[in-house]
């Protein structure tokens, strides 16, 4: 069983903001579901890029955080996701793309 920590600090090291590149740190991401093996994570850079939310899979199963605390999204993380999203000026298709 892997505990939260462990999860985000190998998150953190294959996650980068589609903006700029740049690695989240582990402050920056946060969980928002999980399911087996798999986590929603939400991640924020620092540099004032738009949120992004990822599917994180590991191998090793089932997550065991019933220790940590997981808080549900408030008004406000949703409000500075839509002024967020209202700012952005790509292209959604071109950035998911796979190339
Ligand atoms: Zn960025």
């Amino acid at each position: 069983m892997q505990n939260h920590l462990e999860i985000l600090k190998r998150a953190s090291k294959f996650i980068v903001c589609p903006y700029c590149s740049k690695h989240y740190c582990l402050e920056d991401i946060s969980i928002r579901n999980i399911s087996g093996g798999q986590l929603v994570l939400q991640a924020i850079c620092s540099r004032g890029h738009s949120p992004i939310i990822t599917l994180f899979v590991t191998r090793m199963g089932n997550i065991n955080i019933k220790s940590e605390k997981i808080s549900p999204i408030v008004p406000d993380e949703v409000i500075v996701m839509h002024q967020n999203l209202k700012k952005f000026k790509g292209n959604f298709r071109q950035l998911f793309k796979n190339d």
